[in-house]
C-alpha cells in the first residue's frame, strides 16, 4: 500500500458520516428495527408509503442526535424542520427521503484527534436526522438473480448524518477522526456503530492541491468501504491517483467512485452531470420541531464520561501513557474491563500495577480474542481473573514465564487464577532456603560456567539462572536465582 504523502501536494479529506441510532422502533412508525430479521418483516403502511399514512417522529431518535451533538459541542438548533429529498430507486418506496436540509438539529462542533503532529481539532459542519432506504438483493449466495429483490426492513431506520469540514489531511487523520467518532458515540450508548452490520456508514471526500495553494482542487467522493481500514486504503489510493493524474498532466472530474476491495482500487461510478438534483422542500407531514430548553437541560444530565476525558483521567491518576490510555478508550467495553480489574487492585497498588494490567490486557489478551474474533465482552477471562493473575506476578508468587501458561488455562477453564495455582503448585519458589538447594545443584553442574564468573565474566551468570530456570520448570524467583549465585560464586 503506498502511504499518500507527497512533498509537492496537500490532501483536503472531508468525510460524511450515517450512524443508524439505537431505537427499538423506526425513526416515523412503530415497525421493529431488528438487524437480520426476514426481509420484509419489519414494515407497516407508513414506512412501505401506503397512500393516506403520516410520519410521527421518533423521540428517542432525536434524544439520541442531541447526546451526540452536546457530546461534540455542536449548537443544537432551537426549531429544527424536516425537509423531502427527492430521487427515484427501487429501495425507496415513498420517491423521496424525508431527511433535513436547513436547520438541521445540529451545528458546527469539532472532534479532537492525535494526529502525527499532535492533538488536531476537525471541525463538524452539521449532524442532521434523516431515514433510512431498504435494501436490494441482486443474488441469493453466490446466485446472481435475473431479477432484484426488494427489503423494506431499513426503510425508515433513523440516522444521522455526521458531516466534518474538508479538514483532514491524510488516510491516517481519517482513521483515527472515524475511531474517536465511533468511541464517543459508543459511550453514549446511542448507536452500534458496527460498519459490518451497516449501522455506520462512510463516504469520503477527497482532494488534492499544490502544497501553499487556498483554492481546494476538484474533489472526488469515494463510497462503498465496509470498514475503518478500507476507508484508509480507498483513501490513499484515491489520493496517489488522483497527485498521479496532476503530475502526468490530466484532469481531475468531479464525480463518484466506489472502492473495490478486492482490487484495491475506486472505480467510477457517475459525473457530476449525473449527480441528484434532490429538490429539497420542507416535509409538510411534518410540523417544525422546536426543543425545549429543560428537556436540552435533562439531556445534558445524562451525558457520561466521554472518550477523551477518560483517557486524560487515565493518564492523570494512573500515570500511563497517552498511547496506553487511547488504545484502553478506543473500545468502551475494554477500558470498563480495565477499570473493572483495576478496581480490585489494592488501593497502594493501583499506580503500580495499572501499566502491567495494560500490557496483559492489550497483548495477551485482546491478541487471544482477536486471534478467535471474539470481542471483549465475549472473554473467557473476567476482568477480576485477570486482575488477580497480574496481581500474582506483580507480587512475586508468580514468574512472568509462569503467568502466561496460566493465562492461558484461565482462558480455557475459566477458573481463577489463584486457585489454579493452589492446585497445581504452581507457585514461584521465592523462599531462598528452598531456592539456594537449586543454586548448589546448578553449580555443581557447570563447573566452567562458575569458573568464567569469578574470573570477571559476571554476564555468565546468566547462563546458570537460565539453567536453574529449566530445573525448576520456570517456577523460580529469577531475580532472586541472580543474586543468590552472585552471592555464592563472588563472595
Ligand atoms: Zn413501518
Amino acid at each position: 500500500m503506498t502511504t499518500a504523502t507527497s512533498p509537492n501536494y496537500e490532501t483536503v479529506i472531508g468525510l460524511e458520516v450515517h450512524v443508524q441510532l439505537k431505537t427499538q422502533s423506526k425513526l416515523f412508525c412503530r415497525c421493529r428495527t431488528d438487524f437480520g430479521a426476514p426481509p420484509n418483516s419489519q414494515v407497516c403502511p407508513v414506512c412501505t408509503a401506503q397512500p393516506g399514512v403520516l410520519p410521527v417522529l421518533n423521540k428517542k431518535a432525536l434524544e439520541g442526535i442531541v447526546k451526540v451533538g452536546l457530546a461534540f459541542g455542536c449548537a443544537i438548533t432551537q426549531r429544527t424542520y424536516f425537509a423531502r429529498k427527492q430521487y427515484f430507486y427501487p429501495d425507496l418506496p415513498k420517491a423521496y427521503q424525508i431527511s433535513q436540509f436547513e436547520n438541521p438539529v445540529c451545528k458546527g462542533g469539532e472532534v479532537r484527534i492525535s494526529s502525527s503532529s499532535g492533538q488536531k481539532t476537525v471541525h463538524l459542519e452539521r449532524i442532521h436526522l434523516e431515514e433510512d432506504a431498504g435494501k436490494l438483493l441482486h443474488a441469493i449466495g453466490s446466485t446472481e438473480l435475473p431479477y432484484s429483490l426488494v427489503d423494506l426492513n431499513r426503510a425508515g431506520i433513523p440516522l444521522m448524518e455526521i458531516v466534518s469540514a474538508p479538514e483532514m489531511s491524510s488516510p491516517e487523520e481519517a482513521y483515527e477522526y472515524l475511531t474517536v467518532l465511533k468511541a464517543t458515540i459508543q459511550y453514549l450508548g446511542v448507536s452500534d456503530c458496527d460498519m459490518e452490520k451497516g449501522s455506520l456508514r462512510c463516504d469520503a471526500n477527497i482532494s488534492v492541491r499544490p502544497r501553499g495553494e487556498t483554492k481546494l482542487g476538484t474533489k472526488v467522493e469515494v463510497k462503498n468501504m465496509n470498514s475503518f481500514r478500507a476507508v484508509k486504503d480507498a483513501i490513499a489510493h484515491e489520493v496517489d491517483r488522483q497527485i498521479g493524474l496532476r503530475e502526468s498532466g490530466g484532469k481531475i472530474t468531479q464525480e463518484t467512485r466506489l472502492w473495490n476491495e478486492a482490487q484495491g482500487a475506486t472505480f467510477s461510478m457517475r459525473s457530476k452531470e449525473e449527480a441528484h438534483d434532490y429538490r429539497y422542500f420542507p416535509e409538510p407531514d411534518l410540523v417544525p420541531l422546536d426543543l425545549a430548553s429543560d428537556w436540552l437541560e435533562e439531556i445534558k444530565k445524562t451525558i457520561p464520561e466521554l472518550p477523551h476525558h477518560r483517557r486524560a483521567r487515565l493518564v492523570s491518576e494512573l500515570g500511563l501513557s497517552d498511547y496506553d490510555a487511547g488504545v484502553l478508550v478506543g473500545q468502551k467495553e475494554l477500558v470498563d474491563f480495565f477499570e473493572e480489574g483495576l478496581n480490585s487492585f489494592p488501593s497502594e497498588k493501583k499506580k503500580d500495577w495499572a501499566k502491567p494490567l495494560v500490557n496483559w490486557v492489550t497483548t495477551e489478551l485482546l491478541g487471544r480474542l482477536n486471534a478467535e474474533k471474539k470481542s471483549v465482552k465475549e472473554s473467557p477471562v473476567s476482568a477480576l481473573n485477570m486482575a488477580e493473575l497480574v496481581g500474582l506476578i506483580q507480587s512475586g508468587q508468580v514468574s512472568g514465564k509462569m503467568g502466561k501458561d496460566i493465562f492461558s488455562e484461565v482462558y480455557e477453564s475459566g477458573e481463577s487464577p489463584k486457585k489454579l495455582v493452589e492446585k497445581k503448585g504452581l507457585s514461584q519458589v521465592s523462599d531462598e532456603g528452598e531456592l539456594l538447594k537449586f543454586v548448589e545443584e546448578v553449580m555443581q553442574e557447570n563447573p566452567g560456567i562458575v569458573q568464567d564468573v569469578k574470573g570477571g565474566k559476571e554476564r555468565a551468570i546468566g547462563s546458570l539462572v537460565g539453567a536453574l530456570m529449566k530445573k525448576t520448570k520456570g517456577r523460580a524467583n529469577p531475580q532472586l536465582a541472580n543474586e543468590l549465585f552472585k552471592k555464592k560464586i563472588l563472595s
